[in-house]
């Protein structure tokens, strides 16, 4: 990727995305509550983080804003790299099909981790946003609501209530 090209991404994605805020916070995410794409501008020198501009552009084209389930939010994150592959196409650039399916991979092991029962270890079932029951041995759990927090897992007869809610943002 030109170094030039690098440098005018933000001005691209800016004028592709008119009523979309962009932010230089340090890292890359999509908050949909304040329609703003947070970016590291240090990293636009690399072409991973061009792409993660490239990702955060494409959740905030698509206005993701909220996810029903785990599956719902991996099937978002799909969505958001096809719309990044679409504005960089746009722009004359590419985005690297192993690098895209790295990404998602991230996302499949956390849903894993997350579904799995902690008791019998055996894939279950998501009943709420946070909540999951084995079919198995009927073990419930919560797990953190955003996708920012570590995956971890508290079982019913540890904690009376689930954990507090979060923002919802996309990384
Ligand atoms: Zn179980
Ligand atoms: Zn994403």
């Amino acid at each position: 990727m030109p170094n030039n090209t690098m440098k005018n991404l933000i001005h691209s994605c800016q004028q592709q995305l008119k009523r979309i805020g962009f932010n230089d916070s340090g890292s890359f995410y999509w908050s949909p509550q304040t329609k703003t794409v947070h970016y590291n501008s240090a990293a636009l020198d690399t072409e991973a983080g061009c792409w993660a501009l490239l990702h955060e552009a494409g959740h905030a084209r698509l206005n993701h804003t909220t996810y029903l389930n785990d599956m719902g939010l991996l099937s978002l994150e799909v969505a958001a790299w096809q719309a990044a592959e679409e504005l960089a196409n746009g722009f004359g650039l590419g985005i690297d099909a192993d690098h895209i399916q790295e990404c998602l991979n991230t996302y499949r092991d956390w849903l894993y981790a997350r579904s799995t029962c902690p008791t019998c270890e055996v894939n279950s079932l998501q009943v709420a946003e946070t909540e999951y029951v084995c079919l198995n041995c009927s073990t419930q759990w919560f797990v953190s609501q955003s996708r920012f927090c570590r995956p971890y897992r508290m079982q019913l007869r540890d904690k009376k209530t689930p954990p507090e809610s979060l923002q919802t943002v996309f990384a």
